[in-house]
């Protein structure tokens, strides 16, 4: 360890500024496999490598350890997404074709959304291709058509984007992050969102919310016990939690192995499978535990995957055609299998008493 480069985290984090777990920060228990053993920052570079990722041998999350600690990991997103006007990334998730047609008449007669162009047909032909149906179920979240007035929060929401698309089915739509010019720019578009921690929002928003949702930062977080926690006392009883996050478990990792998109060090602090979610969220005061079929969703993830291979970028739409076929089995595996696919899916609802 006398080589500075052979520090997890050097030369962005002197050792002092991490920390050392010893214990799966999902289950708490200490048996463990090294499973990598040096990632390294490829997507959003900081420079740092040599971060180890452990399979708990209780309930298989994969884990970093060491990681930054919570007062400096916001290193770790010095190059992390840039946002820009959810307006347009709404408009750009629309299109004046067939298939856009005929997939708001879906969305629209399944969850309430008002969006045009619309064909009322897409109501009966798009669940004839269930990739597409589950591709667009993960679309809207899952969530049912509201009646007036009620909410739902969308934490870690950036931009903003999805409360959009929310507003449009109807729902009041509120978002919190962290990320302090995605939240400008989400207010810039009339969005009612708040820049704060999670904890104290979640103090002033007790019981507030008849579903919650998050989109890929569970991963982020460094103590997902709490978190949920922190999840289940914002919602209503029996209000829905929606959570969307990496796939430990998925055909992707088992093919590209560290160099995979979904493992994210530094910023991905834990991996979860099926079970080890599952569990998570049962335990912490959640009940009617659902993981969801994906649908079609993979060639990006692939195509990342591959490009961190190739050290260049490549697009979904180049993927070569071998890689399109894997992607094309994975999508249809996503469609019959809950919980297989690059990400998990799940939805639960609050218990109307009890948990912590
Ligand atoms: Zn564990």
């Amino acid at each position: 360890m006398n080589d500075p480069a052979a520090i997890p985290g050097a030369p962005i984090w002197r050792p002092e500024e991490l920390e050392y777990l010893g214990q799966c920060p999902v289950c708490s228990s200490t048996e463990r496999e090294l499973r990598h053993a040096d990632l390294e920052d490829r997507f959003f570079s900081t420079g740092t490598r040599n971060w180890r990722a452990w399979s708990c041998l209780r309930c298989a999350s994969l884990y970093l350890d060491p990681r930054p600690r919570t007062d400096v990991i916001e290193r770790a997103y010095s190059s992390y997404y840039t946002h820009e006007d959810p307006r347009v990334t709404y408009a750009a998730d629309n299109g004046t074709s067939i298939a856009w047609h005929l997939s708001n008449g879906y969305l629209a007669a399944r969850f309430g959304h008002r969006r045009a162009p619309a064909w009322p047909t897409g109501r009966w032909l798009i669940p004839l291709l269930p990739p597409i149906r589950f591709q667009l179920d993960y679309f809207a979240r899952h969530l049912p058509k509201p009646s007036p007035s009620m909410t739902c929060l969308d934490v870690g929401c950036g931009n903003g984007g999805f409360l959009l698309r929310a507003q449009s089915a109807g729902w009041r739509a509120c978002g919190v992050d962290v990320d302090e010019n995605a939240v400008n720019r989400g207010r810039a578009a009339d969005l009612e969102i708040e820049c704060t921690a999670l904890d104290d929002y979640a103090a002033a928003h007790r019981e507030a919310y008849h579903a919650v949702t998050l989109s890929h930062v569970i991963e982020h977080v460094h103590d997902p016990v709490l978190f949920v926690s922190t999840l289940r006392k914002m919602l209503r009883p029996n209000g829905l939690l929606w959570i969307a996050t990496p796939n430990v478990q998925s055909i992707g990792h088992r093919l590209f192995g560290p160099r995979w998109r979904g493992l994210e060090a530094p910023r991905h602090l834990v991996i979860f499978n099926r079970d080890g979610l599952s569990d998570l969220v049962r335990r912490n005061g959640f009940r009617d535990v659902r993981l969801r079929r994906r649908g079609r969703h993979s060639a990006s993830i692939l195509a990342a995957s591959l490009g961190a291979v190739a050290k260049t970028p490549i697009n979904d739409d180049r993927l070569p055609s071998w890689w399109q076929g894997v992607a094309w089995a994975n999508d249809l595996l996503a469609s019959i299998v809950p919980g297989t696919g690059e990400e998990l899916v799940l939805t639960a609802r609050r218990c109307i008493a009890g948990g912590r």
